[in-house]
């Protein structure tokens, strides 16, 4: 029988961190984790990720707020008592031991039986495929194969939450789209909880159910990855997650879920109001590459905008033409490499036409943060 889920298994409320007790580098930290959800922290590097881990594993105090276990604040429990399972780039495994010593390390730690201790290492050598490789040591190792050894030592000993902070920073790129197959595979074979950190929006997209988008210390968003990808709550979030063109806009109008404003140059335009507010001078439109159209016939997509061809770029699978628009903004259009895709000459004039629902008018000062004032 499965587990029943605890809902909110893990909170984070109104936590706040300092290290000079002058900035505060995480300012006001909300976050609900239900049981088995993996969860990553996306944010650009210095927006305080790790920070929040090291509060979570207990070895960085918070400076105030609390973090909750199972409906239990573990904000003052020492780091060992947690009972949190971790991998982190530099997996430090223990060079002088064996790949099955260092399995059994946490489980040693734990006083567990040696007859348990033997069978729970064949069983985790099993499930990260180095079924004969209990005698190596590490420096015999490939770095994937350290890497799920490390992984395997974290997970060994069955805690209920585990935490990653850019286990697959140090892989080239086949071996880290290995690894995330890996680990998604094993989280949901055995259930675990998983709050993983990277600023690798790709790799946040395809592993996680839920993605915080990380800022300057606050979250920007918290949402699936389709929801972000499709519905970005500001300019931010529409910037970091994908590719996306935003343009300069001005005197929004807001009429219930939609916004007209006007470009620059006096053409209008139709989008989903983001979070503009009544009566904002300027917005920034945000529209996908990949949901202009270069208009060659008829005209009946929602938005038609002036714009003269730049360049274009062969990609392969598609080709990503730049233009500028009658404003002076440039942007991009992304175009499947098939029959659709037009020849067009330097300085040519073209339209570039989108549907209303597939464009957002963000407000274009900084966001509006929760936490931002002390
Ligand atoms: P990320 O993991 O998103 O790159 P960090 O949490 O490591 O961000 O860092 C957030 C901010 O806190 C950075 O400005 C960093 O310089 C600062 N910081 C991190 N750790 C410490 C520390 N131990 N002492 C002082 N400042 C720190
Ligand atoms: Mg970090």
């Amino acid at each position: 029988m499965e587990p029943s889920r605890v809902e909110n298994f893990l909170q984070f409320v109104n936590v706040k961190k300092t290290y000079d007790q002058k900035t505060l580098v995480v300012k006001n930290f909300n976050l609900d984790v239900k049981q088995g959800e993996f969860v990553t922290l996306l944010g650009p590097s210095g927006s305080g990720k790790t920070t929040v881990l090291m509060m979570l594993a207990g070895f960085e105090n918070v400076t105030s707020g609390t973090i909750t276990v199972g409906g239990k604040s573990i904000t003052t429990t020492a780091p060992y008592k947690r009972n949190i399972g971790m991998v982190f780039q530099n997996y430090a495994l223990f060079p002088h031991m064996t790949v099955a010593e260092n399995l059994a390390y946490p489980l040693k730690v734990r006083n567990l039986p040696k007859t348990q201790i033997r069978e729970r290492v064949d069983r985790y050598l099993a499930l990260i495929e180095l079924g004969h490789f209990g005698d190596r040591h590490p420096g015999q190792l490939s770095g994937g194969q350290r890497q799920r050894v490390a992984l395997a030592r974290a997970l060994i000993f069955e805690p209920t939450l585990v935490l990653m902070d850019e286990p697959l920073g140090a892989l080239d790129k086949k071996l880290r789209e290995q690894m995330q197959f890996e680990i998604t595979r094993l989280h949901s074979q055995l259930g675990f909880t998983v709050i993983y950190v990277t600023h690798d929006q790709v790799e946040a997209l395809t592993m996680s159910s839920r993605i915080a988008v990380f800022n300057e210390g606050v979250v920007q968003q918290y949402a699936s990855p389709d929801d972000l990808y499709e519905r970005p709550a500001n300019a931010f979030v529409a910037n970091f997650i994908g590719e996306n063109n935003l343009i300069p806009a001005l005197a929004p109008e807001i009429d219930g879920k939609m916004a007209r404003s006007s470009l620059e140059g006096g053409a209008r335009i139709t989008t989903f109001n983001g979070n503009c507010l009544v009566g904002a001078q300027r917005c920034i439109v945000s529209v996908r590459p990949e949901k202009l159209t270069i208009q060659t016939d008829a005209r009946t997509l929602d938005n038609q905008v002036g714009a003269r061809f730049i360049t274009r770029h062969y990609v392969g699978d598609f080709i990503r033409y730049y233009f500028e628009l009658d404003n002076g903004c440039k942007v991009a259009v992304k175009t499947l490499n098939d029959t659709r895709a037009p020849d067009l000459a330097n300085g040519q004039s073209a339209v570039l036409a989108w549907r209303a629902e597939d464009s957002f008018a963000f407000r274009s000062d900084t966001n509006p943060v929760q936490g931002d004032t002390p």
